[in-house]
């Protein structure tokens, strides 16, 4: 679905009651007075949804806590330096792109009944002030641990980045952190298992991956926040396909459709059973 069709739906949900995406545009964490059970349904046919929207419902009081990688911190000087991009082409930066497809997960998952917390606003002009990386991280799993142990909810992270790989190979990744590594496999498969192409990476199977094997050995978003979840790696710009369709205004939207998709099948999954139950109530008790 190209950007147009995603903005014109979201401007007609601005008058429905609900979690909308004014809140995401007036974003104070956490909001939690809209219940999206009590959402009206979306005004578009239900064979123009993008994916299966009546059984997410059935799942309105889940909590996604979206992070949009990289654009808000300056490594160097917080103050002078530049922002962090993740990588640059001539075309495009990593934030661009993140932000793009984050916007789309955000809304596809509001329309499909999810709270959504961010961990910054990507709607909002004004982003949070610049501080160095490790500042920034910690600045944004608190907004997660906040309101996990304000409201416990059935939830998961979600950080969204697009990557530069060697292999060249394209197609989506994704990690996962090792010591949450049998935890976050049910949510780490239900992602990849509607990916819009999982990319071929010998030796591990539907490009699940674990942060141990990323340059710094480990991914504090993944393991400082009191959530399951993964970091996705939508495509490869090193792919030369990935990275002409990288430009692609539709093809960002596939991305964001199908990692929606993954998220909400993962939660038709039975905690318990097929999935785990919020770590917060694990130690609860
Ligand atoms: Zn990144």
């Amino acid at each position: 679905m190209p950007f147009e069709q995603l903005d014109a739906k979201a401007d007609t949900k601005q008058t429905q009651p609900g979690l909308n995406i004014t809140d995401i545009q007036d974003f104070t964490p956490p909001s939690k007075s809209a219940n999206p059970a009590t959402q009206e349904s979306s005004a578009t046919p239900a064979s123009d949804q993008p994916f299966d929207v009546a059984q997410a419902k059935q799942t309105s009081t889940k909590t996604v806590y979206l992070d949009v990688g990289h654009c808000t911190s300056a490594e160097k000087d917080p103050f002078t330096g530049k922002v962090d991009q993740g990588f640059v082409t001539k075309d495009y930066t990593e934030c661009q792109l993140n932000t793009a497809v984050g916007k789309m997960v955000a809304r596809n998952l509001i329309d499909a009944g999810f709270q959504v917390i961010p961990t910054w606003n990507p709607f909002s002009e004004q982003k949070p002030p610049p501080v160095p990386k490790q500042e920034d991280l910690a600045r944004r799993n608190a907004v997660v641990n906040n309101d996990i142990s304000k409201y416990c909810d059935d939830s998961i992270y979600l950080s969204i980045h697009h990557d530069m790989d060697n292999s060249k190979k394209g197609g989506q990744c994704v990690y996962i952190a090792d010591n949450k590594w049998d935890q976050a496999m049910p949510l780490a498969k239900s992602i990849q298992g509607s990916a819009w192409q999982v990319r071929e990476r010998a030796n591990v199977s539907q490009c699940i991956n674990s942060d141990t094997t990323t340059q710094n050995g480990q991914l504090k978003g993944l393991r400082g926040v009191n959530a399951v979840g993964v970091l996705v790696e939508a495509a490869n710009a090193m792919n030369p396909q990935d990275r002409a369709l990288m430009s692609s205004p539709s093809h960002l939207a596939r991305e964001a459709r199908t990692i929606s998709q993954g998220v909400i099948n993962y939660f038709k999954l039975q905690p318990g059973k097929d999935r785990p139950h919020p770590a917060c109530r694990r130690s609860l008790g």
